[in-house]
């Protein structure tokens, strides 16, 4: 859960995006689907030789009218508080500027390792030109070009050296959960209220890797938690934590570390075009997701106000149709003190394991109402069904050939399971595979 971090600083134009995206690689997204949605990624994945990390591309976090030097010193500030490995993208073609210098102070005086990146050095001859960016005070420039993917091997290469040992998960019985969500949806002021209850003990667990403090408490039925931070949340006040794609980051982050992430809406604005990809993640990740509607005081409601919000948000998210709703209010407390009992519970269905047995009588009924599909005269055969993994509960379905299973059949499948077993609240997956 624990990865390392890269972040990705620079003036604009210098090819910052460009080499995100050549690190970060392609990724397939069921709900990625809508445009515009990968373009202005700026968090993601990456793996390099079998090491597994984060990548943040700062030059995505505009942050609006701000000045241009200010931006850029919001951009490294950034860089240093979220990330254990820092590249820095100069252009080889311009050379050294007043900016590539400020950036450069910044980073220097962090104790973060900076990685000094020249780029736009398209071919050999032009390797000459990044013996100026030594003024830089940043050590040996790493040669690239993002736009051939030239010469980030080396650069990779080299953050990983820097990234350390790598940590080992503990398992423990601690249920992690996170309140993700746009700027003022209300998350702080909900785990205000949540720690404020009584009967709630309360302590700060130091952040491992980061200066992020997560905050530990033991509910009254005596389970522990831990809220993971997503920050801007304790200590508000920078300029750039209001913005959504800063806060969209830090959700981002949020959600990697939780077994469950909480969405949270806006009774008064309703659902947001935010709301739907951020939840989207976390049902990729194989999050359990609760649907928190905050704000419930601030409405005028009669006795169809409940149904109707539900009847928005399941057509809003779809595909998170195995996800409770709650409504509530920071402000009032109302129904509050219903949240950690939830959160344990679906933690609890995201962790079942179904025997086998009882897990093929279902597939086998499953198969009996809803004959496999066919497709050109060749039928799906199913022989046999085995859960693989918890969180979320994947099950691997053996059949004779796995273009045969169709979306809608697997999606039927999941209808039976989640219809046999209690599987709310967490996304469940299946994987079709060739039996040998
Ligand atoms: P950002 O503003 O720092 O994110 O920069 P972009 O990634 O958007 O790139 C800015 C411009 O530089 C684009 O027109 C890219 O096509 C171009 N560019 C990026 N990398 C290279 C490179 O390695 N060589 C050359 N010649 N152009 C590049
Ligand atoms: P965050 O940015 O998501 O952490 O949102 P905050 O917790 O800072 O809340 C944003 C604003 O909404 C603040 O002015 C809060 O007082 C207000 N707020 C939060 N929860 C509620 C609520 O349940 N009801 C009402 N009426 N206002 C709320």
């Amino acid at each position: 859960m624990t990865k390392p971090t890269l972040a990705i600083v620079g003036r604009p134009n210098v090819g910052k995006s460009t080499i995100f995206n050549r690190i970060a690689g392609e990724r397939i997204s069921i709900v990625e689907d809508e445009p515009g949605v990968t373009r202005d990624r700026i968090y993601a994945q990456g793996e390099w030789l079998g090491r597994e990390f984060n990548i943040i591309d700062t030059g995505g976090i505009e942050m609006s009218d701000e000045p241009f030097m200010e931006q850029i010193k919001h951009q490294a500030e950034i860089a240093i508080e979220e990330s254990d490995v820092i590249l820095l993208i100069v252009s080889g073609r311009e050379g050294v500027t007043d900016a590539d210098e400020y950036v450069s102070r910044i980073l220097y005086k962090s104790d973060k390792p900076v990685i000094l990146v020249v780029n736009k050095v398209d071919n050999p001859e032009m390797r000459s030109d990044i013996y100026e960016f030594y003024s830089l005070g940043l050590g040996d420039p790493f040669p690239v070009s993002g736009a051939h993917g030239i010469g980030l091997g080396d650069v990779l290469d080299e953050a990983c050296q820097n990234f350390g040992i790598e940590e080992q998960e503990e398992e423990d019985d601690i249920i992690r959960f996170s309140l993700i969500g746009r700027p003022n949806v209300g998350k702080s002021s909900l785990i205000n209220a949540l720690l404020g209850e009584d009967r709630v003990i309360v302590s700060n667990v130091a952040g491992t890797t980061r200066d992020a403090i997560d905050t530990s408490f033991v509910s009254a039925s005596g389970q522990e938690f831990i809220m993971i931070d997503t920050a801007g949340m304790r200590k508000k006040g920078k300029v750039y934590e209001n913005t959504e794609k800063y806060s969209m980051m830090r959700s981002l982050r949020a959600i990697e570390r939780s077994d469950v992430a909480l969405v949270v809406l806006n009774a008064e604005e309703g659902i947001r075009e935010y709301d739907k990809r951020i939840a989207g993640f976390a049902h990729e990740a194989g999050k359990a997701i609760i649907i928190v509607v905050n704000k419930w005081d601030t409405l005028e409601k009669d006795n169809h106000t409940m149904k109707e919000f539900e009847e928005d948000i399941r057509s809003e998210f779809r595909y998170l149709d195995y996800a409770p709703i709650m409504y509530v209010s920071a402000k009032t407390k109302q129904r509050l003190h219903l949240l950690p009992e939830m959160i344990e519970e679906v933690s609890q269905n995201q962790t079942l394991r179904i025997p086998s047995s009882v897990l093929n009588d279902v597939i086998m009924d499953a198969v009996a109402i809803n004959p496999t599909p066919t497709d050109k005269g060749k039928r799906l055969k199913i022989f046999y069904a085995t859960q693989v993994a918890i969180k979320p509960p994947t099950f691997v379905v053996f059949v004779n050939e796995e273009e045969l299973m169709h979306f809608s059949y697997a999606r039927f499948l999941e209808n039976q399971i989640r219809k046999a077993f209690v599987f709310e609240g967490t996304p469940i997956r299946i994987i079709a595979r060739r039996r040998k």
